[in-house]
Formats: structure tokens, C-alpha cells, sequence
């Protein structure tokens, strides 16, 4: 059917372009059977408090287990999660899975949440986080919930005092990606976060990257004067490590520390980490 008539090259790029637009229109319609028939499933990757050198937490990680095409990771599905409004009953099921975990975790160990912006938007996120605090019994210190900039950029008065109400219920409440965003800086006066994640992409810098090392001395800086943790994303190497630990960074989470695991191999990690505490 595609003639080269002068305008193939034109031709070629639409032909193109319904594959991965078919393909999404696929994944719509699987992800809403997903989430009722089990597909989903979350990952743990430890949270490590560089001081104390122990795993204070584990970050709790999308995944979809697909029956025919196996393991697909949350940036191939979320988009279109969030497109459909399917993010929200996900989200509420990450919650009350996540906890549920962690209930079983020992008491200083706790586990962050990623919420998308869309899920301010809609009523009943304040709610869904008690339930699925109450459902579990976790301790709400236990529970740190991870937000992007664009939660504070999109119709921030009501995100604003949502995530207001949330601090009420007594969790705490991470910047993720920060330094990606546009106004980075502004966001930490008009919310006071427990913690920053400083992006993955200073981290991979290291140790050459000047810019991304002056960029990170500043936010852990930051940190320390605004009694707001900081932490690390993307440690891979010994060496970002030191430097990081160089310039007082509070956390890191990444590969040389472990990746994500399945929740029956949380226990152990904490068991690995543990000894390895008891051996320095
Ligand atoms: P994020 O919240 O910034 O999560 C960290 C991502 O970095 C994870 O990717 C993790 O596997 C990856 N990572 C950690 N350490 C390293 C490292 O040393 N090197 C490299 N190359 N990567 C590392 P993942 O699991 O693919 O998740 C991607 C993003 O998807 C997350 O970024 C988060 O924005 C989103 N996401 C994941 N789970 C959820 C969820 O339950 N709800 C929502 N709304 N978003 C989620
Ligand atoms: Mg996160
Ligand atoms: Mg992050
Ligand atoms: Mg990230």
C-alpha cells in the first residue's frame, strides 16, 4: 500500500508511528485486568542510612508480571496508567500492599511509597493512606510517602494541603528526583519536606562531573541548614560513595547496595546487613 510517490519518507514515519500508539491502546486494556487478576507486584530496593551504615528502609517499586511478555517496568506502564486514571485504584493497592510488608518488617525498618500527582486530584488520598495504615497495623513514622515537584506544580493549593493532612496522619513526606524539575528550590519553602532524593543523575555524574559534585555539595548543604535528610539516588560505585559520604550525604540507595528484590527476599537482605553491622 505505501507507495514511494514522493512523499514515502512522510508515509514511512505514520506507518511508524501506529505501531507504539496500537501497542498503548493494548496495554490500556490489559493493565485494568491486571491489577484485578494479581499481575502486579512491587519490588524492594534498600534505602541505606550511610552514618549508622544499616538498611533503614526499602523503597517499594512497581513491577507487572505479564504472562506473555514477562517482567515490564513501571516507566513502560505508568504513563499509560496515568493516562487512563487506572494510577489511582493502583496506587491505592500499592499502598495497602506496601504497608502490609512492612508491617511484617522489624520496627525500625520502614517503607517509602512513590504517589503519582494524579492521585491529588482525585478525593480520598488522605483516606486511603489511614486505611491502609489501619488495615495494617504499621506504625505511620514507618511510612514515608515519595512526591515529585509536579504535585506542587499542578493545582498546588489542594495538593498543598493534602500533603499537609498527610503529615497529620504522621507520615513523612519525600521530594524524589529533585533537581529534574523547574523550580526545585522554591518547592522546599512552600512545603517543609522530611527528605530529599537528589536525583540519579548528579549520582551517575560522579566522580568526573563537576558541575553534578558542586550541585550535590550544595543540596546536602541545603539539608543541614533545613534539618531535612538528604539521600543519594543511583549510588553504583565505591567511589560516588565516598564522595557522597565526603560531603555529608545522610543516605544512598542504588546497585552497589543492592537492587530491587521480591518481598520474600527482603528478610534477607536485613539478615546480610545485619551481620555485616555485627562484623564492623
Ligand atoms: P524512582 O521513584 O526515582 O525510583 C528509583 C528508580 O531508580 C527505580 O526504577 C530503581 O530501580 C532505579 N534505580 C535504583 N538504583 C539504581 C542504580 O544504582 N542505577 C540505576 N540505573 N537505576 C537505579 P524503577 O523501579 O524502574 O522505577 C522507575 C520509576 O517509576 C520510579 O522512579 C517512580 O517514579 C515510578 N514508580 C515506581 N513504582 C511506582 C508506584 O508504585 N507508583 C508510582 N506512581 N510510580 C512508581
Ligand atoms: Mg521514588
Ligand atoms: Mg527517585
Ligand atoms: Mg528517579
Amino acid at each position: 500500500r505505501a507507495k514511494f510517490d514522493g512523499r514515502g519518507m512522510q508515509r514511512f514515519y505514520e506507518a511508524g508511528m501506529d505501531q507504539p500508539l496500537q501497542a498503548r491502546q493494548a496495554l490500556k486494556m490489559e493493565l485494568r485486568r491486571a491489577l484485578a487478576q494479581g499481575e502486579l507486584e512491587l519490588a524492594y530496593q534498600p534505602l541505606l542510612d550511610l552514618r549508622a551504615a544499616r538498611v533503614a528502609g526499602f523503597e517499594a517499586l512497581l513491577r507487572w508480571r505479564h504472562p506473555k511478555r514477562g517482567l515490564i517496568p513501571p516507566a513502560e506502564f505508568i504513563p499509560v496508567a496515568e493516562e487512563t486514571g487506572l494510577i489511582v485504584p493502583i496506587g491505592e493497592w500499592v499502598l495497602h500492599e506496601a504497608c502490609r510488608e512492612a508491617a511484617g518488617w522489624p520496627d525500625g525498618v520502614g517503607v517509602a511509597v512513590n504517589l503519582s500527582p494524579l492521585q491529588f486530584r482525585k478525593p480520598g488520598l488522605v483516606d486511603a493512606v489511614g486505611a491502609a495504615l489501619a488495615a495494617s497495623g504499621l506504625d505511620a513514622s514507618r511510612l514515608e510517602l515519595e512526591i515529585t515537584e509536579s504535585v506542587l506544580l499542578h493545582h498546588s493549593e489542594g495538593n498543598l494541603s493534602q500533603l499537609h493532612e498527610l503529615r497529620g496522619l504522621g507520615v513523612r513526606i519525600a521530594m524524589d528526583d529533585f533537581g529534574t524539575g523547574y523550580s526545585s528550590l522554591g518547592y522546599l519553602r512552600s512545603f517543609p519536606f522530611d527528605k530529599i532524593k537528589i536525583d540519579r543523575s548528579f549520582t551517575s555524574d560522579l566522580p568526573d562531573g563537576i558541575q553534578s559534585l558542586a550541585i550535590i555539595q550544595a543540596v546536602t548543604a541545603l539539608g543541614r541548614n533545613l534539618g531535612i535528610v538528604t539521600l543519594a539516588e543511583g549510588v553504583e560505585t565505591r567511589q560516588q560513595l565516598a564522595i557522597l559520604e565526603a560531603q555529608g550525604c545522610d543516605m544512598a540507595q542504588g546497585y552497589l547496595f543492592g537492587r530491587p528484590v521480591s518481598a520474600q527476599h527482603v528478610g534477607r537482605v536485613l539478615l546480610l546487613d545485619h551481620r555485616l553491622a555485627e562484623q564492623s
